[in-house]
């Protein structure tokens, strides 16, 4: 099929992790028009508010337009235009200087689910490869490494079994810690539209009454971080009604009786609801409905993954669809929906700290050779690096000397902003690779680069159910912006490192990568001496494509052995991607949140993001018809709260946590419990003079995962 009808030219959405086509034209009055694209398996046309003002966030209004410098570092503020060549010798001297005085890992890469997938692998290569340090990391670590954990752990591989046509072919969708209705807006209208087709069933678990709660047949409004005692209990209750596949656990599973034991901790429906704050029939009914439902969907994401239990809440659920065997089955499958548009890619090429690329292990020597040929390198790094928050800590104790953080504004969104605004402006380097010329991460930049937007770059995304799309040049880039891969291209090379970067085209990349996921396909061993499984991350009949068939490629689900041959759905067969090839239950004990409430701090702060926003708004924040919706940040609460605090609505407030106080606009809500409270994140320094809630927001965190806990924050407020 060709990328263009006419003038058109198919592309993908820039936002979430729904992955989006569209189609794009430039009109007669030089704006870009943008509506769906009927023919992408995602969307099949449609758009949410977001998608639909595309058009409207990429003029030249804000960006950066050349490469800058201090020529003072810190001691002199003002950062001057130089030419490409000054500003990669710069950073190519600088990093190089920093290794050969403090070593390899003095240095890190702090990256972003809004790369492209090929960005994204040349950031790796450059890090794990060459470098030799695995000192990468991605603010994908904010929204779904719990996930990933959960995965690796139960299929031993971080496979999302399922396909968004599972959602129209289910009978019962369990929505726990998502909002789709504001966060995955086009998965809601295509189960909104099922649900009036099908008469599927429709369960929100969620502590906030959300948009969501709108197709719900029952809402469980949970305490905040309870989710492993409610999936637990329904393991149990599985297993006590007999209502457990057993010869699906029989033949594909391994560790029921581990998990059951765990589960029974606190099995019965007293304890469940004594956790969980739940009525019991709202508990009973849901077991009865998932116990009697063949085909059930359960889809999570950001209320389950960012959670210091984050890791064991994806494994509890995990746990209930391996016991009656509903994993990658037509409408019978786990679900977890990532929040950025290439979360998926960036963790297919190596963007996590503790992941190689093409899904390789580093406890996997076979991996490590086998790459180290691939790449011919002898300087591969062999063993995990500093996941986000542990890198920032190495920046304060002076460990790291050196950051890059490319297309992404950690000053906002990381948890403890003020600390991790003060550790980047004492970090002794700074570079930052962004478009947008005024961001609160670029304010401490030594060095930034000005890199292309959405609309101007070219090469592939990967959306939540596999589908890799491409994303295509839709309009020229302004100033003297850079794809990302050139701009880590050009410093690799002048920092000695060649060849191995001598690229001419995003195509050029995509091939690289595609051919490195049939390394290691078979016979490989582990450190335990089994055979290693096939990895289900396989491109090899992508591996060849011309430069031509990659500029024209269709969306794709991987594993894609034969080019136009994708695969929808994984381990329906019951073979997994562990050694044993069986999938693994998971003992999960339920801990309570990492902070808990007091006289001083009453009420537990949630946090997200609105419908008409993305992330720090740098891009949605110049679109005035997204801005209508919610104009600024606020601080919903319920009318119980209200009262008790004396609080008016539309009043200001303070909000304060342990870490600091910031002013938000009071909304008296019905979507709040009593003692709980929600704020958006996307404000930030840039936006608004009330501050970031990130500023609220300790850094505690999933031992497995690195994810921090953003929801659930002990706060008290003051009507101004
Ligand atoms: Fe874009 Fe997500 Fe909206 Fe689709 S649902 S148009 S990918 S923001």
């Amino acid at each position: 099929m060709s990328p263009k009808d006419s003038t058109w030219i198919k592309s993908t959405c820039a936002y979430c992790g729904v992955g989006c086509g569209i189609e794009a034209k430039v009109n007669s009055l030089g704006t870009l028009e943008v509506r769906g694209d009927k023919a992408h398996p995602a969307n099949f046309g449609r758009l949410c508010s977001k998608g639909l003002a595309l058009g409207e966030t990429v003029g030249i209004e804000g960006r950066l337009l050349t490469p800058k410098i201090k020529q003072q570092r810190k001691h002199q503020s003002k950062l001057e235009t130089v030419c490409w060549e000054d500003a990669i010798d710069d950073v190519a001297s600088n990093f190089n200087n920093v290794i050969e005085q403090h070593g390899k890992d003095a240095v890190a890469f702090y990256v972003s689910g809004q790369l492209l997938t090929e960005d994204y692998y040349v950031a790796n290569k450059l890090m794990k490869g060459f470098i030799g340090s695995a000192n990468i990391d991605t603010n994908s670590r904010l929204c779904m490494s719990s996930s990933v954990a959960g995965h690796k752990r139960a299929f031993g591989a971080d496979i999302v079994p399922g396909c968004y046509d599972d959602l129209e072919l289910a009978e019962l969708i369990i929505l726990t810690g998502s909002n789709l209705a504001w966060c995955h807006p086009v998965l809601f209208q295509r189960i909104r539209e099922a649900k009036v087709k099908n008469n599927c069933k429709i369960i929100v678990i969620d502590p906030r009454r959300t948009a969501t709660c709108d197709i719900a047949d029952l809402h469980l409004p949970l305490q905040p971080g309870s989710d492993i005692a409610l999936f637990n209990g329904l393991l149990a209750f599985l297993s006590e009604n007999n209502a457990v596949d057993h010869d699906y656990i029989e033949s594909a599973t391994e560790g029921l009786e581990l998990a059951l034991a765990s589960a029974f901790r606190f099995g019965d429906i007293e304890s469940v609801q004594a956790v969980t704050g739940l009525e019991r029939a709202q508990i009973l009914a849901f077991y009865q409905l998932f116990a009697a439902t063949e085909k059930t969907v359960t889809v999570y994401s950001q209320g389950v993954n960012q959670s210091t239990s984050g890791t064991n809440k994806v494994n509890s659920i995990l746990n209930c669809h391996l016991a009656t065997g509903r994993v990658g089955k037509p409408g019978s499958t786990p679900f977890s929906v990532t929040g950025q548009p290439n979360a998926m890619g960036g963790r297919e090429v190596g963007g996590l700290a503790n992941m190689l690329a093409a899904h390789m292990d580093f406890d996997n020597p076979d991996h490590i050779r086998q790459i180290s040929d691939f790449w011919h390198t002898g300087n591969l790094a062999t063993a995990p690096g500093l996941k986000a928050i542990d890198m920032f800590n190495a920046i304060e104790s002076g460990k790291i000397k050196a950051i890059w953080i490319m297309a992404t504004n950690p000053a906002v969104s990381l948890p403890e902003s003020k600390r991790i605004n003060s550790i980047l402006a004492n970090c002794p380097y700074v570079v930052v690779s962004d478009c947008m010329a005024d961001t609160d991460t670029l304010r401490h930049a030594d060095v930034v680069l000005p890199a292309q937007g959405w609309s101007e770059k070219s090469g592939t995304v990967t959306n939540s159910e596999r589908r890799v799309s491409r994303q295509r040049r839709l309009l020229p880039s302004p100033g003297e912006a850079k794809p990302d891969w050139w701009i880590i291209s050009e410093v690799a090379k002048k920092m000695g490192f060649g060849d191995a970067f001598d690229y001419r085209n995003e195509a050029d990349i995509f091939r690289e990568y595609a051919q490195m996921t049939t390394l290691c396909q078979e016979g490989n061993t582990s450190l335990s001496d089994m055979t290693a499984p096939a990895r289900p991350l396989n491109l090899s009949g992508l591996a060849h494509l011309n430069t031509r068939q990659y500029h024209h490629m269709t969306p794709q689900q991987w594993p894609v052995i034969e080019h136009n041959q994708p695969t929808a759905r994984l381990f329906a067969n019951g073979e997994f991607a562990t050694p044993s090839g069986k999938a693994q239950f998971i003992a999960t004990d339920y801990r309570p949140t990492a902070s808990t409430l007091s006289p001083q701090y009453p009420l537990l702060l949630n946090t997200g993001r609105v419908r008409d926003h993305w992330h720090t708004m740098t891009r949605t924040g110049l679109s005035a018809r997204l801005s209508e919706h919610i104009s600024e940040p606020y601080l919903a609460l319920s009318a119980q709260d209200a009262d008790q605090f004396a609080v008016k609505d539309k009043g200001l407030v303070t909000v304060s946590s342990e870490l600091g106080t910031l002013l938000l606009r009071a909304h008296i809500s019905k979507e709040c419990r009593q003692g709980q409270v929600f704020a958006p994140f996307h404000w930030n320094d840039c936006t608004t003079s009330m501050g970031k809630v990130d500023t609220l927001i300790a850094g505690s965190r999933d031992p497995l995962s690195g994810q921090p806990e953003f929801k659930a924050t002990p706060v008290n407020i003051k009507p101004v």
